[in-house]
């Protein structure tokens, strides 16, 4: 029996874990990444890769320490770097003398064949149509799993703005991460993602107050791991403001499965008169992100990325045309391991404060 391990990334590792037991593998859980992790990544990592790499690497060694003995990660293609991350992750880790192996699952729509190989490698079948059976079954619990678990997300970005004991709805939503997780059947996912609704509905809030919204868009892994861009969500809902975060596990999942969103079509489409090429990455969907806030009179949008991703870079440059067509205020990040979580709230307290004043502006002139 195979011992897998996967990158961790937001809750991602939940439902896949679910994935991987069930097609018959004992699974090795990615510790949550910490300091030592991005330590470890950046010790082995060539310096001028993207942080997302580092994190990645780090945590394959602290899996490997664990007792992993295959590694599942996803590719891509296109002009950014990440196609080359398996390969380059396999290479460093061979030259460091461990023998864990990378499996490593692209698009199945590009090579159906090479998927439905690599797939009957990290199963139990008998055969490769076993293998497609199994994966069937296990993807579609899995996937009930994970729709909950974007649904307790977002009902944590609405909720916590309006909390009335900071930490509360953290609490309650790390708890519903923990329902779901020991969820192993279809009724059980139900009753868990049922019992995680009503402890938020159960949290005390402030219906009345006055939040802002904001939209979070940029590079999928920094958008999605909490580590990686040290808890911006937690902050900002600490700061009164509701997060909308244009991209979830569940879109990015049938995006990658060839079956186009909504959110990612009409993002394309918006992008179209300032970016009508695809850049790699998520840079092009990045600027159609931040017209449809502004089309839906969001208060400001926040950029995140890794320093040193091109298509976010690209992407940055073309926000401050986006910015001023639109009337709508964007801050830019860029994470990497020099970065620090008191620099960043100092820069979105700043922010914040620009947007109620906008905000106020707004309410004033139309008064008069
Ligand atoms: S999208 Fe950006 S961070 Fe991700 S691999 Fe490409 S360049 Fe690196």
């Amino acid at each position: 029996m195979r011992k897998v391990t996967f990158p961790h990334m937001g809750h991602s590792c939940i439902p896949f874990k679910m994935l991987m037991e069930e097609l018959g593998n004992e699974v090795i859980m990615p510790p949550v990444p910490t300091k030592k992790t991005l330590d470890l990544g950046v010790k082995y990592s060539p310096e001028f890769v993207c942080l997302p790499y580092k994190i990645v690497l780090g945590t394959y060694l602290e899996a490997i320490e664990l007792g992993a003995d295959t590694l599942i990660a996803v590719d891509s293609y296109g002009p950014c770097r990440f196609g080359h991350y398996s390969h380059l992750h396999q290479s460093i880790l061979q030259d460091m003398g461990h023998e864990a192996e990378v499996i490593c699952f692209g698009y199945p729509k590009r090579n159906y064949l090479d998927f439905i190989r690599k797939l009957h490698r990290v199963t139990t079948a008998k055969t490769p149509l076993t293998s497609i059976y199994l994966f069937y079954k296990a993807f579609k619990k899995s996937w009930e799993k994970l729709k909950a678990l974007d649904a307790m997300e977002k009902l944590s970005h609405q909720i916590r703005p309006r909390e009335l004991k900071r930490g509360d709805t953290s609490k309650v939503y790390r708890q519903t991460q923990a329902w779901l997780d020991e969820a192993k059947t279809y009724e059980q996912i139900a009753e868990a993602k049922v019992a995680g609704i009503k402890a938020f509905k159960n949290i005390a809030i402030d219906p009345q107050r006055q939040v802002l919204k904001v939209g979070l868009t940029g590079e999928i892994y920094v958008l999605l791991e909490p580590t990686s861009n040290l808890e911006i969500e937690e902050t900002l809902g600490y700061m009164g403001v509701e997060v909308e975060r244009s991209l979830y596990l569940t879109g990015w999942t049938q995006d990658t499965l060839g079956q186009s969103t909504k959110e990612h079509d009409t993002a394309i489409e918006a992008a179209k008169p300032y970016l009508p090429y695809k850049i790699g990455g998520h840079g092009r969907e990045t600027v159609g992100h931040v017209v449809k806030y502004a089309r839906r009179q969001f208060d400001g949008v926040v950029q995140v990325a890794p320093f040193t991703c091109t298509p976010e870079i690209v992407a940055r440059t073309i926000l401050n045309k986006v910015s001023n067509v639109h009337d709508i205020p964007v801050l830019t990040f860029f994470f990497d391991e020099q970065t620090g979580k008191a620099g960043m709230t100092t820069r979105l307290e700043a922010f914040i404060d620009l947007l109620k004043r906008k905000q106020q502006s707004v309410i004033t002139a139309a008064a008069i």
